[in-house]
């Protein structure tokens, strides 16, 4: 029997339109391999909300495919992976984490002194980002520019139809995914998880099928509007690799075509979107560092306020400001949050409470099913002002005008905060002003107008 070839799944998690799993697919029958690594050294672990992703995701997977589940350091499961099959090459898909370099780099070494071929490939984003670069060979800093020449290069390539695989007959042992415990136990607070979402790739095609059909052409005008349902929610499924980006590209550009210009700008505002995933992947690779340290570095000496109890009330979504409690609680309770409300939770956060990002940062990563390590990190310093191409420090959002322009009805926020359901419209994101506001519903934890010129106050000593 012809030895078998190693695919090693990571945040790939499909079958259609991987070049990995077709390269290995070209060269024999394959072991789909995916790892659990708890245990090589690194600054960030999936948190809990990806973990319930990740479990469905994987679930889903192995209905499909002979799934071979290990848990342990990565090099040492591959080492002794490729040992025990007699594989004799291994593929991969490349991925950007900050630690991820020296692994890939740490898994060659090791495939040749196995004397087995290894094959790194990409998949994951539309361009590498070493191939974007301004006319001084330099990384782009801003965005505009950035996708601009994301454009020039043309077409990102299209997607590939599913490869014809054989899977490889072996007998080497797989852990079973329950045991991996990813799920919450005590207490559950996953369960309004399952019912917003259905993790794996065919989770991820009918959304993008339904968000094209439906939603598209009212993108360019309601992207902005949490109390609709007009943005994809593909992020956690580009973020697994349940959906390439070249499949959402090029789908996106077929119904485009199809609606002969009748999109009013949805579809070029959209593909816009998914070049700012390119951007946060571009400086996440340039500067590493991203999760960690601010990128303009006078931040560092931010007069950053450490207050436990306010960084609780912002968590559990008991803020006072109705706009952000409801955000905080679509979170928790459902793993997403609106792009527009986490702006405003996380400005907030950052400059109502002068809570350092990183606070922030830390507790998306835990609780967001599309936790990301360069989208969140790029985001987090875009609002607080230290990011690359971010806005500036002294743009405070106002949470009534920024709830009364977005969720104007106050539909939004009575979906997630059940104490405002009898408020009318005209106080809802200002309920204190009521006469009599509801009683179970706190206070504001901090006031507006105060609370901005104290930050303005404070950024004015970085600045010296
Ligand atoms: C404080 C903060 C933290 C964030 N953390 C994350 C995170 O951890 N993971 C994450 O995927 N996104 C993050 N974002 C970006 C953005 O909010 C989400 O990508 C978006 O809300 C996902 O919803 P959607 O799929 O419906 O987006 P759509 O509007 O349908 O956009 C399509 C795709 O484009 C990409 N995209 C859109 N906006 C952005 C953006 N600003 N930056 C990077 N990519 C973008 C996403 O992959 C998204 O799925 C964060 C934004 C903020 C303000």
């Amino acid at each position: 029997m012809n030895n078998p070839v190693l695919a090693w799944f990571r945040q790939d998690l499909r079958l259609c339109d991987h070049p990995a799993l077709a390269a290995a697919a070209s060269k024999g029958a394959v072991i789909p391999l995916f790892i659990l690594d708890d245990e090589t050294p690194q600054k960030w672990r999936w948190g809990g909300a990806s973990r319930w992703w990740l479990h469905y995701s994987l679930t889903s997977l192995a209905k499909a495919v002979p799934l071979l589940l290990r848990r342990g350091r990565t090099d040492d499961v591959l080492r002794e992976v490729v040992k025990s099959s007699g594989a004799t090459s291994l593929h991969f898909t490349r991925d950007y984490a900050p630690w991820s370099a020296a692994l890939e780099q740490r898994i060659k070494a090791i495939c040749d002194e196995l004397n087995i071929e290894c094959h790194r490939h990409g998949g994951f984003l539309l361009h590498e980002p070493e191939s974007i670069r301004n006319l001084s060979g330099e990384p782009y800093k801003v965005y505009t520019p950035f996708s601009r020449a994301c454009f020039a290069l043309g077409e990102p390539r299209a997607p590939r139809p599913p490869a014809e695989i054989t899977w490889a007959k072996h007998v080497l042992p797989s852990d079973k995914i329950a045991d991996w415990k990813l799920l919450p136990t005590k207490p559950n607070w996953a369960t309004g998880f399952a019912g917003t979402w259905q993790p794996g790739e065919h989770g991820a095609a009918n959304l993008l099928i339904r968000f094209l059909d439906d939603a598209l052409a009212h993108y360019a005008e309601g992207r902005d509007r949490p109390d609709k349902t007009l943005t994809s929610r593909l992020s956690p499924h580009l973020h697994w690799g349940e959906i390439s980006p070249q499949q959402v590209w090029h789908a996106t550009r077929a119904a485009m075509a199809a609606a002969e210009g009748k999109l009013d700008g949805g579809g070029e505002k959209f593909l816009k979107e998914v070049l700012w995933r390119e951007f946060a992947y571009s400086l996440l690779h340039h500067w590493p560092d991203l999760p960690q340290k601010s990128f303009k570095p006078e931040y560092e000496n931010f007069p950053w306020v450490k207050d436990d109890a306010a960084l609780h009330r912002w968590q559990r979504g008991q803020t006072g400001y109705p706009i952000v409690d409801a955000g905080m609680r679509e979170l928790w309770a459902t793993g997403i949050m609106h792009n527009r409300v986490r702006m405003i939770v996380a400005s907030f956060l950052i400059k109502h409470l002068q809570i350092d990002w990183r606070e922030g940062q830390r507790w998306f990563w835990d609780t967001l099913v599309d936790a990301d390590i360069a989208n969140n990190a790029a985001s987090w310093q875009w609002v607080a002002g230290c990011g690359a191409d971010a806005s500036p420090y002294y743009r405070i959002f106002n949470p009534m005008l920024q709830g009364a322009k977005f969720d104007p009805d106050g539909t939004y926020v009575k979906r997630w905060v059940q104490e405002l359901q009898n408020v009318p419209a005209e106080y809802i994101h200002a309920p204190w002003e009521m006469a009599e506001p509801p009683k179970n519903y706190p206070a504001p934890m901090v006031d507006h107008a105060m609370a901005r010129d104290r930050a303005k106050a404070a950024f004015a000593t970085i600045k010296r």
